[in-house]
C-alpha cells in the first residue's frame, strides 16, 4: 500500500530526516520518542480539542460560495481558517505544541519568525498558559513588519532580533537552535511549518490535521460524499496545505493542488516557486527542495506574500511533488493579487495574499468546470491590508 505518511525514520519516500548537529541531540530525540504517546493520550486530545473549540473557535464553518462558483461554473467551498483565532490556520499548531511542550515539563517557550505571524500564534498560546515566551526575528524583518513585532510585545512575548546574515528567517531560526542547545531542559521551540527536523513535519501536520477531519465530515454533511473533486491550498512552508490534505493523501480520487508563489515570475530570479527551482538539499535539519545555487547555498526567494516567502518546503510536500501526488502550480504577485481583490467582490470576504495564491488557480483554470472543490482559506487579510492598498492605489 502507498503511503505519504512519515516512515519510522522520519522519511516521507527520500525527503525528511533530521540532519541536526550533535549538541541539538538531546532536545529532538525526547520530542521523537514521546510525542507519538502524548498525542495519543485521550487526556491531551480531551484538552487540545477542548481548546480548539472555545478558545480558536472551531470547527471552522465550510462555506458554500455562490457567487464563486456561479462564476467559475464549479461547486466550491471555502474552508474558513480565517475565522481561526488570530486570523489563520497557525494556532491550531501552536495550541497543540504547547500543552505538549507542558506535557514534557518545558517551563520556557522559543520560536523563530519570519513575517511576524507564526511569532503572534506563538506569544498567543505563551499568554494563554502563562508560560515566558522569547521570539526570534531577522533585525530587517522586525522593521518590516512593526505590528506583527506590537502584538507579540503586547501579548507579553520578548522579541530578540537576529543581526547576522541576511538579518531574516534563515538567520533568526539558527539564534533559535542556538537558544534550544543552550537551553536543553526547561525549553521546548516551537517550530511554525511542517519543516525542520523529524519529529516536527510529522507532529505539525496531525495537529492541523484537524482541518480535514472536519472538512470530510462537514463535506459529507452537505453534498452526501466526504470527498471533494479538488483539494486546494497554498504552500509556504506547507503546514495549512499538510492539514488540509492529510486525511485525503491516501484517497486517490481527490485531486490535490498546491499553489506555491512565483514571485514576478518563476524565470524573474525573484520567485519562491520551490517546486519550479528547487533541488535537493538540506535546510531547517531537513532533506527537502530547496532553491539554491550551484555551489549549494541558499537563495533568497521573493513574494509579495510574507508568508510564502521561504526557499524551502516541507518534506512531505516535496514528496507530494515527487510522486505526483500533488500538482504543484506556481502563481505570479499579480495572480494572486486580482485573485484577492476578486473574492472581497463577489463574497464579502478580504484574504491573506497567501490564501490568495490558492484562490487565483480558478481564474488560471486549474479547476476544470462541473468539479466539486474545497479551497482552504488559511487567512485573513488584515495585516496585508497596506500592501492591498499600495498594489491597487486604494488610498
Ligand atoms: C504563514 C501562512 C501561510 C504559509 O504557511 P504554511 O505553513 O505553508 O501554511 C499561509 N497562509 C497564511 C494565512 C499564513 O499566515
Amino acid at each position: 500500500m502507498s503511503s505519504y505518511h512519515v516512515d519510522e525514520n522520519g522519511f516521507y519516500g527520500e525527503f525528511g530526516g533530521a540532519f541536526i548537529p550533535e549538541m541539538l541531540y538531546p532536545n529532538v530525540e525526547e520530542l521523537r520518542t514521546c510525542y507519538l504517546d502524548i498525542l495519543a493520550d485521550p487526556a491531551f486530545q480531551a484538552e487540545f480539542r477542548q481548546l480548539l473549540s472555545d478558545y480558536v473557535g472551531r470547527p471552522t464553518p465550510l462555506y458554500y460560495s455562490v457567487r464563486l462558483s456561479e462564476k467559475y461554473g464549479s461547486k466550491i467551498y471555502l474552508k474558513r481558517e480565517d475565522l481561526c483565532h488570530t486570523g489563520a490556520h497557525k494556532v491550531n499548531n501552536t495550541i497543540g505544541q504547547i500543552l505538549l511542550a507542558k506535557r514534557l515539563g518545558k517551563t520556557r517557550i522559543i520560536a523563530e519568525t519570519g513575517a511576524g505571524q507564526h511569532g503572534v500564534a506563538t506569544a498567543t498560546v505563551c499568554a494563554l498558559m502563562g508560560l515566558p515566551c522569547v521570539v526570534y526575528m531577522g533585525a530587517v524583518d522586525i522593521a518590516r513588519q512593526a505590528p506583527n513585532v506590537a502584538r507579540m510585545k503586547l501579548l507579553g512575548a520578548e522579541v530578540r532580533a537576529a543581526t547576522s546574515g541576511s538579518r531574516t528567517l534563515k538567520d533568526a531560526t539558527n539564534e533559535a537552535i542556538r537558544d534550544w542547545i543552550n537551553n536543553p531542559v526547561d525549553t521546548h521551540y516551537i517550530i511554525g511549518s511542517v519543516v525542520g527536523p523529524h519529529p516536527y513535519p510529522d507532529m505539525v501536520a496531525r495537529f492541523q490535521s484537524v482541518i480535514s477531519e472536519e472538512i470530510q465530515s462537514q463535506l459529507q454533511e452537505a453534498e452526501g460524499r466526504p470527498d471533494p473533486d479538488y483539494l486546494i491550498a497554498c504552500v509556504g512552508g506547507g503546514s495549512n496545505a499538510a492539514g488540509a490534505y492529510y486525511h485525503y493523501l491516501d484517497r486517490p480520487d481527490v485531486k490535490i493542488l498546491a499553489a506555491e508563489a512565483a514571485g514576478k515570475g518563476v524565470d524573474t530570479g525573484e520567485s519562491a516557486a520551490t517546486s519550479a527551482l528547487g533541488r535537493v538539499g538540506i535546510i531547517h535539519a531537513s532533506k527537502t527542495l530547496l532553491m539554491q545555487t550551484d555551489d549549494g547555498q541558499i537563495t533568497e526567494p521573493y513574494s509579495i506574500s510574507a508568508g510564502l516567502d521561504y526557499p524551502g518546503v516541507g518534506p512531505l510536500h516535496a514528496h507530494l511533488f515527487a510522486t505526483g501526488r500533488a500538482t504543484f502550480i506556481p502563481v505570479t504577485d499579480a495572480e494572486a493579487m486580482q485573485a484577492g481583490r476578486e473574492l472581497a467582490e463577489l463574497e464579502g470576504i478580504i484574504p491573506a495574499i497567501e490564501t490568495s495564491h490558492a484562490l487565483a488557480l480558478l481564474a488560471m483554470g486549474s479547476v476544470p468546470k462541473g468539479s466539486l472543490a474545497v479551497i482552504n482559506l488559511s487567512g485573513r487579510g488584515d495585516k496585508d491590508l497596506q500592501t492591498y492598498i499600495d498594489y491597487f492605489k486604494l488610498a
